[in-house]
């Protein structure tokens, strides 16, 4: 899948996704809740920012 010009990640996150419904993006958001943690809200970045400040998901980008 290619990656997207505009990719998510959240402020708590040192990744960054392809989109909203991937399952490691899901999985992270459920863990924090589990912890008592709110959701962190969702932001939404351009690749070459992200690219700089995040790394790559390893479940929806390779
Ligand atoms: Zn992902």
């Amino acid at each position: 899948m290619a990656t997207p010009k505009i990719v998510i990640t959240t402020a708590a996150s040192d990744c960054y996704h392809a989109r909203e419904t991937c399952e490691l993006f899901q999985a992270g958001r459920a863990t924090a809740r589990t912890q008592g943690w709110t959701d962190a809200d969702v932001q939404h970045m351009p690749l070459g920012e992200a690219l700089v400040r995040r790394r790559p998901c390893s479940h929806c980008l390779r």
